[in-house]
């Protein structure tokens, strides 16, 4: 956070000397302006380490994909796994999509998960990253196990983005394949943390007790991120916080060095 810093002070300074009174503002809004519009960094709808084959589905629908195992193992029955974090609805369309769940990860951005054999989650449930949803399966219209599934934006289907890149739409399967890494544990993505004696907490929220705290800089892994209370401090204000995979604990954005309000390639918890 703290490389906005110069930026910040510049602004100020400008606005102080009644040069311009906006650009202070205007960085704040811009910042969060550009969270809002970020689509999750979205994970392969199947377990870790498995390698599936997919294809465009044949009567366009809102960009969708349909997924089938290609590395040997069984795709009915497969455990169907949430792409990021939100809140999973259950569905029946009996002539069309089947069993299917819908979640709604916030900011505009829902994914949906097709033809499921069973549900693995309550109506209404929040679900993290990762979690298992449902079980593959062919209900609905459908002529063979496959998880049908889409990414929407603003109800509209969207070019299907995994882990920031985005897939090919072949005609048939066995053109193109994608190994999940969803779910995998995680190693976490490496940071430095910045300030002294910066306190780690059990949860992203000020009243959660103090896990550990860090003396100076410190280089981390951070496994998710969330939004928790709003903190303010040395300069900045940041409601979104990293759960450290070493420490284990949560600390405010503020204290990763990082430009960002929300990091990029992290996802949410
Ligand atoms: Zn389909």
């Amino acid at each position: 956070m703290h490389r906005r810093l110069p930026t910040v002070f510049a602004a100020a300074l400008i606005a102080l000397l009644g040069l311009l009174s906006l650009p202070a503002r205007a960085e704040t809004t811009g910042a969060t302006g550009a969270a809002a519009a970020a689509a999750p960094v979205f994970k392969a709808p199947y377990p870790c380490g498995q390698r599936w084959t997919y294809s465009h589905h044949s009567a366009e629908v809102r960009r969708a994909l349909d997924f089938i195992r290609s590395d040997g193992g069984s795709t009915a029955g497969t455990p169907v796994l949430a792409s990021a974090a939100g809140t999973a609805t259950r569905h029946s369309q009996p002539s069309g999509a089947g069993n299917y769940i819908v979640i709604d990860h916030g900011g505009g951005w829902k994914t949906y998960y097709f033809h499921l054999a069973a549900y693995s989650v309550a109506n209404g449930a929040s679900v993290s990253q990762g979690q298992q949803i449902g079980t593959t399966g062919s209900t609905g219209n459908s002529t063979g196990a496959h998880i049908h599934y889409e990414q929407l934006y603003n109800g509209a289907g969207q070019d299907i983005v995994i882990n920031g890149s985005r897939l090919s739409y072949p005609g048939s399967y066995n053109q193109a394949y994608l190994t999940s890494d969803n779910g995998c544990g995680g190693t976490g993505t490496p940071f430095t943390t910045w300030g002294t004696d910066v306190r780690v907490r059990a949860d992203a929220r000020l009243s959660a007790a103090v896990v550990t705290v860090l003396p100076g800089p410190t280089n981390v892994r951070v496994l998710c991120q969330k939004q928790g209370d709003t903190v303010n401090a040395e300069g900045y204000t940041n409601a979104w916080w990293s759960k450290l995979r070493d420490q284990g604990g949560f600390v405010s954005n503020i204290y990763i060095d990082h430009p960002a309000y929300k990091l990029p390639g992290v996802p949410e918890c």
